[in-house]
C-alpha cells in the first residue's frame, strides 16, 4: 500500500473479504490530488478486489475502542465455558479489525478471535455486526446480530451445542505449524495452543520443518492441557518430498532431512525412538522442483513410481486443507490406486495450518479409531497404531462410518461367504453443513451411489452381491464446501485451474475383502500377477481371463505385461484387447494414458536422480 510514493503497510495474504485499517504517517497526505497504490512487491501478479477507501481522522486504536461487545460462549449442555472461535464481519459481511484485550488466552486476527476460555472483550466502532461463535466441525453455530453506538456496552452470551457423533473417534490433526518454529505463517506457539482448543482437535501432532517441538509445557501454561494431547511429530522436509512422522519420544535425534533415498530415509525415520507413523503429505504439490504424484514420477494409474523409489511410508495425506488440490478428490483417488498397487497406506486429512485464520487448523482432520472420553490424556501410542492399521475417518466438513456385516470397519479384513453382504454407513455433520452424495467404491471403482438430500438418508444399507474376488471398499461423502466466514474453505495452493469448487468430504480408511476364502486379502496388484503369470506369456489368455475381475486388476496386469512381456502398442495386442471384456478394455486405456503423460513428462522434464 503506497500512499504519495509511501508505502503505508501492506495487505494480509488472505482470501476472505476484509476490512484493513493503515495508520497514515503525519505528512503522508498533501493538500489536493493523493495518490493511493497498491502494489507486488514480488515480480508476477495477484488477483486483488479492492473496495472503498475512506480516511478516519482518528489513530487506529482510538478508532476501535469506542463499543464493547462483551461475549460469553458456553456449552448449551453442560453449561461451562467451551473454547471456540468468533468470527466478527460488518453488514457486507467483511471480516473487521476488533479491538480486544491482551490475554494469553486470545488469539485475535481481522474479524477472528480464538478464546480458550468463550471470553472476549471485542472493541469496535458503531455499527451493525454479526458476531459467529463456533468450535470447529463437531459443534453447531451460534450467531448475533449487534447494532453498536460510540459509548454501548453490549453483554452477549453465546451457546454452542455438539452435533456430531464422533465418540470412538479421535479427532487428529496431523500436520500443525507455528511461526515460532517454521519461521512463516503467523500462528506463534501461544496462539497455536489456543486455536487447536477452539477448533476441538483431540490429538495435535506438531510437525514444524526439520524440527521435533514439544506443545506441552505451552499447553500447561495456558491452561488448555484438558482439551487436547499434543503429539511430538517433524515434519522431515527434503528435496524430494515431506514426510510427517510420529511420535518423537522426548529427546528423540531429529531424522537426517539431507537424505534423499526413500529407501534409507524411511526406514531411519521408523528406527527413531517412538516414531510409529511416516505420512507422505501433499503428494500432488511441488516443493523445490519435485512432485512426488507428479506424471514424471508416477503412473497414476498403476500408483507405479518412476524411480524406483519404495513407498516405506505407511500413511498418505489425501487431504489437505491448507493447501487444497483444484480437484479436491485427486489425492483420494491416488490413494486408491496405491492400494490396488499392494500398499499397506493409510489415508489421512490434515490442516498443514502456519495460520490463525487464514487456513484453519483442524479443517482437514483424521477421525483415529480409539478411546476420545478424555481429550487430555488420548493414548498416543494406541492412536498411531490405529493410523497404521487404516482404523481411521478422513474428514473435511463431513464425517462417515461405514460397516461390512455390521462389524468389520476401516483398517480391518472381513471374510465374506454368503452371496450377498451388508455394507452400513452413516454420515454426520454440523448443521451448517449440508451433505449431497455418498459413494461406495470397491478397488476404486465406482459401485453404488445414492444422495443425501434430507436428514433420513444419512444412514443406510446396501446389499451388495459377493464380488467374484477380493476388493478393499471404502465409502466417500461430499457436499458443497463451506463458504461462511467462520469456517471458509481456503483456495486451492497451486491450483492447475482458475476454475475451483469448494467441496466438503470425508471418507473412511480401507475395509479389506476376503472373498476367495484363502484368509488373506490379496491386492489388484497381487491378482494381476497372478493372472499374468498363469498367462504365462499368451496375451490373448491373459485378456480372456480379466474378463472375470475388475478394472483395477487389468490396469495393474497392464502395467505388469508391459514392464515384463512387451508393448501394449503393438497391432496384434490392441487387437486382442477389442476382444476383451469392457472393464479390461478401459483398464488398459487408463493405463496407456497414464504411461503416455508419464512418458511425455520425463521427456520434458529429466528425472533430478
Ligand atoms: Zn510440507
Ligand atoms: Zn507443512
Amino acid at each position: 500500500m503506497i500512499l504519495n510514493g509511501n508505502e503505508i503497510g501492506s495487505l494480509q495474504r488472505d482470501e476472505n473479504d476484509m476490512l484493513s485499517h493503515w495508520e497514515i504517517p503525519q505528512g503522508t497526505l498533501i493538500d489536493g490530488d493523493n495518490e493511493l497504490s497498491i502494489e507486488s512487491r514480488e515480480n508476477g501478479s495477484d488477483d486483488i478486489t479492492v473496495g472503498p477507501v475512506r480516511i478516519i481522522h482518528a489513530a487506529p486504536d482510538e478508532w476501535l475502542n469506542q463499543g464493547t461487545i462483551e461475549i460469553d460462549v458456553t456449552d448449551s449442555e453442560e453449561g461451562g465455558p467451551l473454547p471456540c472461535r468468533l468470527t466478527i464481519v460488518d453488514s457486507d459481511g467483511c471480516l473487521v479489525p476488533v479491538g480486544t484485550e491482551r490475554r494469553p488466552q486470545i488469539a485475535v486476527r481481522t474479524g477472528v478471535v480464538y478464546t480458550s476460555d468463550g471470553k472476549a472483550t471485542l472493541k469496535l466502532p458503531p455499527g451493525r455486526y454479526k458476531v459467529f461463535a463456533g468450535r470447529g466441525f463437531e459443534y453447531s453455530r451460534a450467531e448475533a446480530s449487534v447494532a453498536l453506538a460510540s459509548t454501548d456496552r453490549v453483554d452477549q452470551p453465546l451457546r454452542l451445542r455438539r452435533e456430531v457423533d464422533t465418540a470412538g473417534w479421535v479427532a487428529c490433526d496431523t500436520h500443525i505449524h507455528t511461526v515460532t518454529h517454521s519461521g512463516h505463517g503467523d500462528a506463534t506457539i501461544d496462539e497455536r495452543m489456543i486455536t487447536i482448543a477452539g477448533e476441538g482437535i483431540e490429538l495435535a501432532v506438531a510437525t514444524d520443518h526439520n524440527m521435533q517441538i514439544d506443545y506441552r509445557p505451552v499447553a500447561r501454561r495456558l491452561g488448555v492441557d484438558s482439551y487436547f494431547t499434543p503429539v511430538i511429530g517433524n515434519e522431515v522436509t527434503t528435496s524430494f518430498g515431506h514426510f510427517n512422522a510420529f511420535p518423537f519420544a522426548v529427546d528423540a535425534p531429529e531424522p537426517d532431512h539431507f537424505e534423499n533415498d526413500w529407501n534409507v530415509l524411511v526406514p531411519a525415520i521408523l528406527a527413531t525412538p517412538d516414531v510409529r507413523v511416516v505420512i507422505l503429505n501433499h503428494a500432488r504439490d511441488v516443493h523445490r522442483g519435485y512432485r512426488p504424484f507428479g506424471p514424471e514420477n508416477f503412473n497414476e494409474a498403476t500408483g507405479e513410481n518412476l524411480d524406483g523409489r519404495v513407498y516405506r511410508f505407511n500413511a498418505m495425506e489425501t487431504l489437505n486443507s491448507g493447501a487444497q488440490q483444484t480437484d479436491p478428490l485427486e489425492l483420494f483417488h491416488d490413494w486408491m490406486t496405491l492400494v490396488n498397487h499392494g500398499q499397506q497406506i493409510t489415508p489421512v486429512g490434515s490442516s498443514d495450518s502456519h495460520d490463525v485464520n487464514r487456513y484453519i487448523v483442524g479443517q482437514g482432520r483424521t477421525y483415529v479409531r480409539g478411546d476420545d472420553s478424555n481429550p487430555g490424556a488420548v493414548d498416543i501410542l494406541q492412536a498411531s497404531q490405529s493410523i497404521r492399521e487404516g482404523r481411521v475417518s478422513v474428514s473435511a466438513g463431513l464425517f462417515v462410518e461405514a460397516t461390512v456385516g455390521g462389524t468389520a470397519g476401516p483398517g480391518e479384513t472381513v471374510t465374506v461367504k454368503s452371496p450377498q453382504f451388508a455394507v452400513h454407513y452413516r454420515v454426520d455433520c454440523p448443521s451448517w453443513v449440508t451433505p449431497q452424495r455418498i459413494q461406495l467404491f470397491a478397488n476404486g471403482v465406482l459401485l453404488r451411489e445414492e444422495s443425501l438430500d434430507s436428514s433420513e438418508q444419512r444412514s443406510g444399507t446396501w446389499s451388495i452381491p459377493r464380488p467374484r474376488h477380493d476388493v478393499f471398499l471404502t465409502v466417500l461423502a461430499t457436499g458443497p464446501g463451506t463458504r461462511h466466514p467462520s469456517w471458509p474453505m481456503a483456495q486451492p495452493y497451486q491450483p492447475d485451474s482458475s476454475d475451483w469448487t469448494p467441496t466438503n468430504l470425508g471418507f473412511t480408511g480401507p475395509i479389506r475383502m476376503d472373498v476367495d476364502g484363502d484368509g488373506v486379502f490379496s491386492s489388484a496388484l497381487d491378482l494381476a500377477r497372478s493372472l499374468v503369470s498363469k498367462a504365462n506369456g499368451d496375451f490373448a489368455k491373459l485378456v480372456e481371463s480379466l474378463g472375470d475381475y475388475d478394472e483395477a486388476v487389468s490396469i495393474q496386469a497392464a502395467g505388469l505385461w508391459q514392464a515384463n512381456q512387451g508393448s501394449l502398442l503393438d497391432d496384434s495386442v490392441q487387437r486382442t484387447l477389442n476382444d476383451g471384456a469392457p472393464q479390461t478394455q478401459s483398464g488398459f486405456f487408463e493405463f496407456l494414458s497414464a504411461w503416455r503423460a508419464s512418458q511425455r513428462a520425463r521427456i520434458e522434464q529429466p528425472s533430478r536422480n
